[in-house]
């Protein structure tokens, strides 16, 4: 999926908060006039309480305008739940490249861990396993993926943008990109503490077992093993392959019976409005995917992703397109708002409060994904609207035309 990024043209703007605040003014987009207001409550756009005179770095303080001049609701110390791959050490071969997210950079997200990486047509990322199961998103491009169960069955498959993948913890697989331009993907794993640099590859176990066990192992000469590499490959350059026929004609034997594979571009939205669409891939629909739940996103400029929770488990999110901003409310008075990119992670604890609103003025596209079997959400809207009006009225003390207003149905991407 190619998708328009919104962040090139907003960082033309000059920096300087009050270059910034005037061209945020002119660019006119609901939600960007939105944020303005909600500091302007406060302070005024002219209180010299928002300068800045001092040090800064003017890029990434231009990205994140809901820290320095956070909505007047914000209050307390909520630890970051962002971070980003543009920070992340990158690991490049010819072939490809990987870099990661994980509780070591980023120490909110303990639950799941991220990859994104890119490979070249023909690129391989080396046959290995690891402890975490692997959920995946193609981003971009096409590969081709291999596994093999511990029934000896086979998995081999082509996979294009919006389609994912999942192995099962401890099961061996590969990627590989295709013509014309190989593939870029999301990999998540369900651990924050997983490190995609510390997994098992193949080639790295051949170089550290004695060339006469492995000898004796095949049923081979030591000789004809002599040409096994010394140390491993992880991501290295080869020949695009050829037909995914041929290749799963010679992997062979039986496939393994529930498909490592899902095509989520090919879903029917989960629930859809005028505002935006969401696609769901769980357990229930991709029966392969035991441990992660994720959610496509897609929110319409200046749109909302209700306000809602997740009682079930911590939910990871991958900013593809577009910019949002988001709040989390997180008890005791403690809510704080920070800013998203392309490329960026967020991290959202279990059952704490929150909204995704779409400040860019072209469409938002975003994963949620969970260590769960199946999704879950609680929409505040569909609480409200069953609970007795009465009882919520004696809360919130509004009125009860303004009660019967509220949406009764979960709507997940608000209609505009
Ligand atoms: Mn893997
Ligand atoms: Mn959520």
């Amino acid at each position: 999926m190619k998708e328009d990024n919104g962040v090139s043209r907003r960082s033309l703007l000059k920096s300087g908060i009050a270059a910034l605040a005037t061209a945020t003014a002119a660019t006119g987009y609901a939600a960007g006039s939105a944020q303005a207001a909600d500091r302007q409550t406060d302070r005024g756009s002219s209180d010299r309480s928002s300068s800045n005179p001092g040090p800064r770095n003017s890029a990434l303080q231009e990205q994140n305008t809901d820290s320095f001049q956070p909505p007047s609701t914000d209050h307390g110390d909520t630890p970051a739940f962002k971070y980003s791959f543009s920070l992340s050490h990158n690991r490049t071969y010819k072939g490809g490249w990987a870099r990661q997210v994980t509780v070591r950079d980023f120490p909110i997200s303990k639950d799941l861990a991220g990859v994104n990486m890119r490979l070249t047509a023909g690129g391989i990322r080396e046959l290995h396993w690891h402890v975490p199961a692997e959920w995946a998103y193609m981003i971009y491009g096409a590969a081709r993926i291999t596994a093999v169960d511990s029934q000896g069955r086979s998995f081999v498959q082509d996979v294009g943008a919006g389609d994912l993948w999942y192995f099962p913890s401890g099961v061996p697989h590969s990627i590989q990109g295709l013509s014309p331009d190989g593939a870029e993907f999301l990999l998540v794993f369900d651990d924050g503490a997983f490190s995609e640099f510390d997994t098992f590859q193949i080639s790295d176990w051949m170089a550290h077992t004695p060339r006469s066990v492995l000898a004796k192992n095949f049923g081979v000469s030591e000789a004809a093993l002599r040409p096994i590499p010394e140390r491993e490959l992880y991501i290295f350059q080869a020949p695009v392959p050829g037909a995914l026929e041929s290749d799963q004609r010679a992997a062979g034997r039986e496939q393994v019976p529930t498909p490592y594979f899902f095509s989520l571009r090919a879903q029917e939205p989960a629930r859809k409005t005028r505002s935006g669409e969401v696609r769901i891939a769980d357990s229930k629909n991709f029966a392969a995917s035991i441990s992660v739940a994720a959610a496509l996103v897609r929110v319409k400029p200046g749109g909302l992703r209700e306000l809602h929770w997740h009682p079930n488990a911590d939910e990871w999110q991958y900013y593809v397109s577009g910019q949002a901003r988001m709040t989390v409310f997180a008890a005791s008075g403690r809510a704080r708002t920070m800013d998203f990119a392309p490329g960026d992670v967020g991290y959202v604890l279990r059952s704490t409060g929150h909204y995704i609103e779409n400040t860019s003025d072209s469409d938002l596209v975003f994963i949620e994904t969970f260590k769960s079997p199946y999704y879950q959400d609680i929409s505040l809207s569909q609480w409200i609207a069953h609970t007795p009006p009465e009882l919520i009225a004696q809360h919130l003390h509004i009125d009860m035309q303004t009660l019967a207003a509220i949406p009764r149905e979960k709507a997940v991407v608000v209609p505009l």
